[in-house]
């Protein structure tokens, strides 16, 4: 069986599937016999033991992988699960009240989690999602449905899931992961993003696929020319494999340029950083490519646990990214959740167009002590390297004073209580709605620098949804508009002698970089994986031919048009 979607993640991949489908209990109320309240009780009490083993094995495979307090969440599950209380009213509802076992967890659990959940300490709210958790993992069992979580892949196994939500990603195991296939997503989705920066081949969009791949099913995945084989040939299997070998033999060629410093033929210095979203040893293996962090997305830091992480674990966060990048620029995204990133602990208002609603600074607005807590981690943190504050989705000025005053708060308390940080600090904004990239001219005044985030933009641009497969070929990087914009804007902060870089995921695309280079845009940042690649145009372009190339597109008039002349100035005029 045979499907089609474009790459968003390139690479080859062969292996078993592994199909990932998060459990969702849904209980009735039923009633067993009289006579078989003790073998109901047995199972109960069985269920729960098995629970246990289950919860044990998860608290040794995250000490082991380091990860001491996502250990610390299911401890605390294993004392719930052997909670006296709640265990004698499950068993006393099926032997006195003949409740089903299914039934008696379902209503007792439930009783806790309306309570907590109805609580205003937010300690308690975060109980209640425990408990939900607990719930699930006993009814899962219960009910016999195989378990699967993505810290839990036994081998290496190509992911398939309708689709995956970042909290999914975030506890991924990445070393196991061949590829990963979903049935929704786009190439700037989250699941993407995480896929490039994890060299992870994936192919995303590929409407029904759950319907045709069973778990331990072959696969090919050919995440360079967009094909998965569901079920291949022997032939196939053969043929794909020498298709393997040849991309990573190219890759391995191509990674030599990692390590260059990235100077055009002319000699024009072109910063290229990375984008991180943790401070993981793995995330920061590459900060010795890179000329800084051009994009910290702050917020994995806050949906990979089960509470908001304090001020003084995101200090430690932001401290270790200060310290590991050293004069070097990092640049910290203040908190973007909302649209598709979601948090374990807050309940997000349910909006009819997420991404057009409470999301980023409009959510830390209507959470000050969130937006403070981290403001004033970082600012704690400036001390210890060359950190910089950047605002995502400023819509207007009004955003960009108040999220600043917010700030100036924060300077304020810490000079109160005597806690040190970088007075001099530099302030930016993304530029991702396309209004503010039209009064670029006039914010520029107001801020230190700025980062194109070319996803939202395009998004917001073109009025497409960035998530969505069947507008796929609505979502145009290379139209014409988008690159007048952005010209548009790069003009802007070079008349006011103010930096710009791109950060968005067009700042780690060869093509793409031709073009911004072009504009006189000197910084680009993107995933670790396409570091080399960028690097490689940049140290075979000259500036001159680049802004040709730039003048060139900018006059075209489809998307379409404008890729085919980059890529023929490519092949033309840059040697290799
Ligand atoms: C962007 O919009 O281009 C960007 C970098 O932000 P995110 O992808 O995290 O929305
Ligand atoms: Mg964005």
């Amino acid at each position: 069986m045979v499907f089609h979607a474009p790459p968003v993640s390139k690479g080859v991949a062969i292996g078993r599937a592994f199909v990932f489908i998060p459990f969702t209990p849904r209980i009735t109320v039923s009633y067993i016999e009289p006579d078989a309240v003790v073998s109901g009780a047995d199972r109960y009490l069985a269920v729960a033991a098995r629970a246990d083993e289950e919860l044990t094995q998860l608290v040794q495979y995250l000490t082991g992988q380091g990860e001491p307090e996502k250990a610390a969440i299911f401890e605390a599950h294993i004392e719930i699960l052997h909670d006296t209380e709640l265990a004698d009213e499950i068993l006393g509802l099926i032997k006195a009240e003949y409740y089903a076992p299914e039934y008696a967890v379902e209503t007792v659990y439930e009783k806790f989690i309306g309570i907590l959940s109805d609580a205003d300490d937010e300690v308690l709210h975060e109980r209640g999602m425990d408990f939900k958790d607990i719930k699930n993992r006993i009814l899962r069992i219960l009910m016999g449905v195989e378990h699967k979580t993505l810290s839990e892949i036994n081998g290496p196994a190509v992911v398939f899931a309708h689709d995956l939500l970042p909290s999914n990603t975030a506890v991924m195991d990445r070393e196991k992961v061949l590829a990963i296939v979903t049935e929704i997503g786009g190439p700037t989705c989250h699941s993407a993003i995480i896929a490039r920066s994890y060299g992870i081949p994936a192919l995303l969009g590929i409407a029904n696929v759950m319907e045709a791949v069973n778990d331990n099913d072959m696969v090919i995945v050919d995440a360079v020319d967009g094909e998965l084989i569901i079920g291949p040939s022997e032939k196939e299997l053969e043929q794909f494999g020498i298709k393997q070998k040849a991309y990573r033999d190219r890759l391995a060629e191509i990674e030599k340029y990692r390590s260059v410093p990235p100077l055009t033929k002319d000699g024009v210095r072109i910063d290229v950083c990375l984008n991180i979203g943790s401070t993981n040893d793995d995330e920061l293996e590459a900060a010795v490519f890179a000329d800084g962090v051009g994009l910290f997305r702050s917020e994995f830091l806050f949906m990979t646990g089960k509470e908001q992480p304090c001020e003084e674990r995101q200090f430690k966060a932001y401290k270790k990214a200060a310290e590991t990048f050293g004069e070097r620029q990092v640049i910290l995204r203040t908190l973007d959740i909302g649209g598709d990133k979601t948090l374990n602990y807050m309940a997000l208002p349910v909006e009819q167009n997420p991404f057009l609603g409470c999301r980023a600074l409009r959510l830390c607005f209507k959470n000050p002590d969130l937006f403070k807590t981290q403001l004033r981690a970082i600012l704690r943190a400036s001390i210890y390297g060359n950190l910089a504050i950047m605002f995502p989705m400023v819509e207007n000025f009004e955003d960009l004073r108040r999220a600043k005053a917010v700030l100036q708060e924060c300077r304020e308390e810490l000079k109160v209580e005597g806690i040190p940080f970088n007075e001099a600090i530099k302030v930016g904004i993304m530029i991702e709605i396309p209004a503010v990239a039209l009064i670029a001219d006039l914010i520029v005044s107001e801020v230190d620098f700025a980062s194109i985030g070319t996803n939202d933009l395009c998004q917001y641009l073109l009025a497409v949804d960035r998530q969505n497969p069947d507008l796929a070929d609505y979502y145009q990087s290379f139209h014409p508009g988008l690159l007048r914009l952005i010209d548009y804007t790069a003009k802007s902060f070079k008349k006011a002698g103010k930096p710009l870089s791109v950060c968005g995921e067009l700042g780690g695309d060869p093509l793409a970089a031709l073009v911004f280079i072009g504009m006189g845009i000197r910084k680009l940042s993107m995933s670790a994986s396409c570091i080399a690649a960028v690097k490689r145009i940049i140290t075979n372009l000259d500036t001159a031919g680049a802004k040709e190339a730039a003048v060139k597109a900018l006059a075209l008039s489809t998307a379409a048009e404008v890729e085919a002349s980059l890529k023929d100035h490519v092949r033309t005029k840059i040697r290799r």
